[in-house]
C-alpha cells in the first residue's frame, strides 16, 4: 500500500514535500516524494491523503489510565499530599469493572488525539488482561509497599505474573516516599533478568523535598502517620536520595550512578538544587526524563529545569499524567503548553519529545517514532494549510485525529 500526502514529516530529515510511503503488512518499506514511490511500487493500491501532513504517532512517556473517570473530579487543593488523600478517597469507590471501564475509555481519547503509543502505569495489573488495548502500550504496574515493607519482593513478582499477557510490560515502583529501597531492588533484579522496563516518579513536588530534606511538611506528617518508616528523611533531597538507594552501596553523600542495563524513566523531576544538577551532571544516571506540562500546572510545581536537564544531555520527553490532575489526553495539547512555557524551543524539538524521544525511552528507537525504511506503520494525518511552518501548524492543531494507523491497520 502506497500513502501519499501534501507533506510527509519524517522526523528524519526535512519534511517531504508531495511525499509518500510504501506499507507491507505492519512496516514502513519505503518513502520519499510521491513520483518516486509510486514509480517505485507502481500497481500498489494509493491511499491519497491530499492536504494534511503524514507523520508518526504520538508517544504519551507517562499516564495513569486508571483514572481517566476522575476527570473534573478533584479540585485543585492547597497541597500535593491534600491531592493524594483526595484521590485515594477516590479510588476506594471503584469497581474493578469501573477500572476497566476508565482504562478502555482512556484508550479511546488517547487514540483520538493521535497517541499511537503509550507508557500506562496501572495500579490493577490484574485487570489487564480483561484489556484489549487498541494503541501500543507499555503496562507498567504501579507498586506501592509503604503499608507493608516486608511484602516487597512478593508484590513485585505478582505484578510480573499478572502482567504475563501484555506485549510490553514495566515496572513502576510509585516514588521513593511510598515503595521501600528493597521493592526498587526487586524491580531492578527483575529488568536485569527480563525485557521489563522501569519507570518511577521522582521529585515532583516541594512536599517531597521538604521531606527528604528537611523530614518535616504535609507529605512528611502524612506518611508518618500511616507508619512509614522516616528514617531516611532529613538527610538529603529527593534525588539524592534515589541514587543512594538504588545505586547500591552509596551513601546519601556519595551517591553511585544507577546500574541498570535499560533505561529508567523518571517522572517529573520538578526539584531539582543546585547540587542535584551536579550530582547528575558527575554520576550521569541513565534517566529518560517525561516532562507533564498540564499536570505540573494543576499543582503549580516549581519550574521545570529544562534548559539545564537538556544541556546535561538528558532525554526529555512529554507525558499527559493522569486526568486526575488533566483536563485530557492530548498530546497536541501538552506541547502547546510545553510551548508556551519555553517559547525559545523550536516546534521541531517539541514534537521530537512526543515522538523521537520518548520511542528512545522505551528502547525502540530503530522502529517507533519516525517514519523510515523498518519502522511500524504507526501513523496519524492532520490537515494543513502551509500558511507558517509546518512544525507550527502541527504543535497549533487542536482538533481530533480523524486518520491514524497502527502496526499497518487505518483507523479512520
Ligand atoms: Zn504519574
Amino acid at each position: 500500500m502506497i500513502i501519499r500526502a501534501r507533506v510527509v514529516v519524517t522526523m528524519d530529515g526535512p519534511p517531504i514535500e508531495n511525499g509518500a510511503i510504501a506499507i507491507s503488512a505492519d512496516r514502513i518499506v519505503d518513502a520519499g516524494k510521491f513520483s518516486e514511490i509510486s514509480k517505485r511500487y507502481s500497481g500498489e493500491e494509493v491511499v491519497d491523503l491530499g492536504e494534511q501532513a503524514l507523520l508518526p504517532g504520538l508517544i504519551n512517556a507517562h499516564c495513569h489510565l486508571d483514572y481517566t473517570c476522575l476527570r473534573g473530579r478533584i479540585p485543585r487543593q492547597k497541597s500535593f499530599t491534600d491531592w493524594v488523600r483526595a484521590i485515594n478517597a477516590e479510588k476506594t469507590k471503584l469497581s474493578p469493572d469501573d477500572y476497566v471501564r476508565s482504562i478502555n475509555e482512556g484508550f479511546v481519547e488517547a487514540k483520538r488525539f493521535g497517541t499511537t503509543t503509550i507508557a500506562n502505569l496501572t495500579a490493577v495489573p490484574e485487570l489487564v488482561s480483561r484489556i484489549q488495548a487498541p494503541i501500543r502500550t507499555w503496562w507498567f504496574a504501579e507498586l506501592i509497599d509503604v503499608r507493608d515493607p516486608t511484602r516487597a519482593n512478593e508484590i513485585v513478582d505478582l505484578a510480573v505474573e499478572q502482567l504475563k499477557s501484555a506485549e510490553h510490560l514495566g515496572l513502576a515502583p510509585h516514588a521513593p516516599f511510598t515503595a521501600s529501597a528493597n521493592l526498587y531492588r526487586r524491580c531492578e533484579e527483575i529488568a536485569r533478568s527480563k525485557e521489563v522496563l522501569l519507570t518511577t516518579h521522582l521529585a515532583e513536588s516541594r512536599e517531597e523535598m521538604s521531606m527528604f530534606r528537611d523530614a518535616n511538611g504535609p507529605l512528611y506528617e502524612f506518611l508518618k502517620e500511616i507508619g512509614r518508616d522516616m528514617s531516611d528523611c532529613g538527610r538529603s533531597t529527593p534525588i539524592r536520595n534515589f541514587l543512594s538507594a538504588v545505586g547500591r552501596g552509596g551513601s546519601p553523600n556519595r551517591p553511585r550512578a544507577i546500574e541498570v542495563n535499560r533505561p529508567y524513566l523518571i517522572a517529573h523531576l520538578n526539584e531539582i538544587s543546585q547540587s542535584d544538577l551536579e550530582l547528575l551532571r558527575k554520576s550521569k544516571p541513565n534517566f529518560q526524563i517525561v516532562y507533564c506540562p498540564r499536570s505540573h500546572a494543576y499543582f503549580s510545581h516549581s519550574a521545570f529545569q529544562f534548559e539545564k536537564l537538556r544541556e546535561l544531555r538528558f532525554n526529555i520527553c512529554l507525558g499527559t499524567d493522569s486526568l486526575a490532575s488533566n483536563d485530557d489526553l492530548s498530546l497536541f495539547a501538552e506541547m502547546r503548553a510545553f510551548q508556551k512555557d519555553f517559547p525559545d524551543v523550536s516546534p521541531e524539538e517539541i514534537l521530537r519529545m512526543a515522538t523521537l524521544n520518548p520511542a528512545l525511552a522505551l528502547g525502540k528507537p530503530h522502529v517507533l517514532g519516525r517514519i523510515g525504511k523498518n519502522y511500524w506503520a504507526d501513523l496519524i494525518a492532520i490537515p494543513v494549510t502551509r500558511s507558517t511552518s509546518v512544525f507550527e501548524e502541527i504543535v497549533g492543531f487542536d482538533q481530533p485525529v480523524r486518520w491514524s494507523m497502527i502496526g499497518g491497520q487505518i483507523w479512520a
